[in-house]
């Protein structure tokens, strides 16, 4: 038995000539929670489609729960469940008649399909509302039963592509306790987010940009990588302190977020010769700044660029 839930070996996927997904090679271990993380277009819903059955790669392979993703696709649906943002209710069909379907279409037999609706309306808390039809249902309850349906065979894998995105962020957090719950039991989930704090709530992650992986880690290491001499300065005008900032030698990367505006300067050496430069300002404050996701992610996609744009042969 592999250790893997799902493993990916230089998946690529090709839309006419453009590259929405490129050699994307990824071990994810059972029973964790991992998370594309990337803003949209990144080609977070072409990977889960790939590796849900749902859409042939242009090259490369993957093994979901051991089984090969070209050659296994009937063993790997048993195996999986799949949640799309469309996912599709009846809307006619109560709650329980949704997930009584659901049921008989992945073949579970009525006695042992009848014991998990009882257990899926317990922890998503659908209970009172089971005669409600799908389409009376609120947009974040309307989530929890297209999970529950999800749930109905049992799947040891879980793919949800941005399943949050639009419910309002109580049903978001209620949503995350319910994936936290069927994690527990063992269920290994794979889900996209644009969203920072959900990313924060994965074991793993992956950055995704235009189609490729920034880096795959831990939440916490990808902080640490980045945390060593992030400062946060508290200026105004910030994009002339951005200008001035541009100019010294010693800062490696500048950028204004919301009210503040982040440097990498690995030699605290020179935190005053940058207060001096920007003394004709209105400078407040320059502390070392904890690192967040989001800025983590700013300044990989970053040092990408700079990177693609050195290994550019130059124009004359
Ligand atoms: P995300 O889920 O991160 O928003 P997608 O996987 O939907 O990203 O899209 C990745 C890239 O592939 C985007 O540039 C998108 O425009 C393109 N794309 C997605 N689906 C199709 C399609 N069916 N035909 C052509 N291009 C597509």
């Amino acid at each position: 038995m592999s250790n893997w839930a799902i493993e990916s070996f230089d998946l690529t996927k090709h839309y006419n000539k453009q590259i929405a997904v490129e050699n994307l090679s990824l071990k994810v271990p059972k029973g964790s929670i991992f998370g594309l993380v990337g803003p949209d277009g990144a080609g977070k819903s072409t990977i889960i489609k790939m590796l849900s059955t749902i859409l042939p790669p242009t090259s490369g392979n993957a093994k979901i729960n051991g089984f090969e993703l070209l050659k296994e696709k009937r063993k790997i649906r048993k195996n999986i469940g799949y949640m799309s943002e469309e996912f599709t209710l009846y809307q006619d069909l109560s709650v329980m008649e949704n997930l009584k379907f659901f049921g008989d279409v992945f073949g579970v037999p009525p006695k042992i399909r009848d014991e998990k609706i009882i257990e899926l309306l317990a922890f998503s808390r659908l209970g009172p509302f089971i005669n409600r039809r799908a389409q009376y249902l609120s947009g974040g309850m309307k989530q929890k039963l297209a999970l529950a349906c999800t749930l109905i065979h049992e799947p040891q894998i879980l793919f949800l592509d941005e399943p949050t995105r639009g419910v309002d962020l109580v049903s978001r957090r209620e949503f995350w306790r319910i994936i936290t719950d069927v994690n527990r039991k063992g269920v290994s989930i794979f889900l996209s987010t644009p969203y920072m704090e959900e990313a924060e709530r994965c074991n793993e992650i992956a950055f995704l940009h235009k189609g490729k992986v920034l880096t795959i880690n831990t939440p916490d290491n990808i902080k640490k990588n980045f945390g060593e001499g992030l400062f946060k300065i508290k200026v105004k005008p910030s994009s002339e302190a951005k200008k001035i900032i541009k100019r010294l030698p010693f800062i490696e990367d500048v950028e204004i977020f919301g009210d503040s505006v982040r440097v990498v300067l690995r030699d605290k050496g020179k935190i005053s010769i940058l207060s001096k430069a920007l003394e004709g300002l209105n400078l407040k404050e320059i502390s070392e700044a904890p690192l967040d996701l989001e800025a983590a992610f700013v300044f990989l996609i970053k040092n990408t660029e700079t990177k693609a744009e050195e290994n550019e042969p130059a124009k004359n």
